[in-house]
């Protein structure tokens, strides 16, 4: 139920197309991972920052719970939505203002999906170097709320390295504009950096200014097999060491997982044996076709001569790279193993082989008939795991995260590397926050949103 008073008032400041009830919202999807039926009061449209702010006034001034809407990509239930909120989408929200060559910089609306921005930069000559599976839907304010990581982390960084403005609007409908487009901007605090990564909690993101990278001109990609987890952190350290600087991913594959990609129904062929305990994708963007591919070439070589890895192949065109990439993209595999339990945790790389030795173990020890997919951004410190135990249910899920959480604990882990919290992870937040750093959030929480109207429960209770 809404207040009818605040959907007149909403209509008003809104176009035509701005408030949806009814059908219009329970026909709508709750996003790619429950993929329910949408259970909000209403769904406000703003097609503008001024609009946004508009409304946003008048559920602060009725006290009206709401939650953000990207691309409903997320994949912690942080875009949940209960049937007494009201969703704010950013959908209409889809204006590229700028690309400006000399920056380079690209300015947007919260509504632009990945995708759009990828092509565009594309055409005048440049890479905005973020990229996900999600590309297609998410949209660069889901993106930059929950400071996604993603494939090149390693190279450019994560979401945040590559906002250098952005436009919020606060839980009284206050817009705060901080749209400077240049990298150093040390005239106090950096507020930019509350709403990346808060998850719409503490505003909403409207637009934003993102830094271009120049478009790469060549790309080199391998496949390793490596018989020993020890000789991993050896192997990234040669190739940081002799790529310059190109290194742009290095994706590890855990057996398990590579024979699943690997194996009909998948579509792919095992580039290298099925039988190495763990394999790596080895990427590189370049400036020059030539020489990188030279680099590339006596940098494997270096990995190889010293017996790091046991195997290898290189892609040698546009079609392998893409076979050897669709091995780690290929995740709808996973479905094969319902109901399934998916995790996105960080830590140290030096304690990752330990970690996961103890995480089997002990899922073993429970559930002997499990099925553990581990794989990851290991260059990042983060690993996924997707773990199949037979049953769904919230005993067993429970279950599942006690020991993926527990086993971080004295590991300098983090329960979220890259998807954020939202509504399933926020039990577990205090393993990996001290008390007083969770204080100062919910004093930030309380100072930027006093009636607790954006996104409640999200983050934490
Ligand atoms: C196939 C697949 C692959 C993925 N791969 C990766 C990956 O490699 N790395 C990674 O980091 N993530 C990955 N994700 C997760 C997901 O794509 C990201 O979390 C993405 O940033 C969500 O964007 P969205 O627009 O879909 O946001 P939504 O799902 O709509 O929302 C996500 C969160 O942001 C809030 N929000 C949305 N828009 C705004 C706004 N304008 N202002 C304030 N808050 C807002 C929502 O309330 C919610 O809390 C993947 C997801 C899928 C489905």
């Amino acid at each position: 139920m809404i207040d009818s008073q605040l959907l007149l008032a909403a209509a008003a400041v809104l176009r035509p197309g701005g408030v949806l009830t009814g059908d219009e919202v329970s026909s709508r999807s709750t996003g790619w991972i429950s993929r329910g039926s949408l259970q909000a009061a209403a769904i406000f449209r703003p097609r503008s920052t001024a609009e946004l702010s508009a409304v946003m006034k008048l559920c602060h001034a009725a006290r009206q719970p709401v939650v953000p809407h990207g691309g409903l990509t997320g994949l912690v239930e942080g875009a949940h939505a209960g049937q007494h909120e009201v969703v704010i989408s950013t959908e209409l929200m889809t204006r590229i203002e700028e690309l400006d060559e000399a920056g380079p910089t690209m300015t947007v609306e919260a509504g632009v999906v990945l995708e759009t921005i990828h092509r565009r930069a594309f055409e005048r000559g440049f890479l905005f170097p973020l990229d996900l599976g999600a590309r297609g839907s998410a949209m660069i304010g889901g993106l930059i709320s929950t400071n996604a990581g993603g494939n090149r982390v390693i190279r450019y960084g994560m979401t945040r390295n590559l906002v250098l403005g952005l436009e919020a609007v606060m839980a009284d409908g206050t817009i705060i504009s901080s749209m400077y487009p240049v990298v150093k901007n040390n005239s106090g605090y950096d507020l930019k950096h509350l709403f990346i990564g808060s998850e719409g909690t503490l505003g909403i993101v409207t637009r934003a200014i993102l830094r271009l990278q120049p478009q790469p001109r060549s790309q080199n990609t391998a496949f390793l097999a490596v018989n020993e987890f020890s000789s991993l952190p050896k192997i990234l350290n040669e190739l940081n060491a002799g790529l310059g600087g190109t290194l742009s991913a290095f994706e590890v594959m855990w057996n398990d997982f590579y024979r699943l990609m690997t194996t009909p129904p998948a579509k792919q062929h095992p580039p290298l044996p099925q039988t190495y305990p763990v394999y790596v994708l080895v990427d590189a963007l370049g400036s020059d076709e030539a020489s990188d591919r030279e680099r590339f070439s006596t940098a494997l070589e270096g990995v190889m001569d010293k017996g790091l890895a046991a195997d290898c192949v290189v892609a040698m065109n546009a079609s392998e790279r893409a076979g050897i990439w669709a091995i780690r993209d290929d995740i709808d595999q996973f479905h094969q193993y319902r109901p399934w339990f998916g995790f996105d945790i960080s830590l140290p790389i030096k304690n990752m082989d330990a970690y996961v030795t103890e995480v089997r173990e002990k899922l073993n020890a429970k559930w002997p008939d499990n099925h553990t997919f581990v794989f990851g951004h290991m260059g990042d410190g983060n690993l996924h795991l997707n773990v199949h135990v037979g049953s769904g249910d919230d005993e067993a899920r429970h279950g599942v995260e006690s020991i993926i959480y527990g086993a971080l604990e004295g590991r300098q882990g983090a329960i979220s590397a890259e998807h954020g919290v939202g509504l399933e992870k926020r039990a577990w937040l205090k393993m990996c926050r001290t008390p007083e750093e969770l204080a100062l959030m919910r004093t930030m929480k309380q100072a930027l949103d006093p009636l607790g109207i954006l996104n409640p429960g999200k983050i934490f209770a």
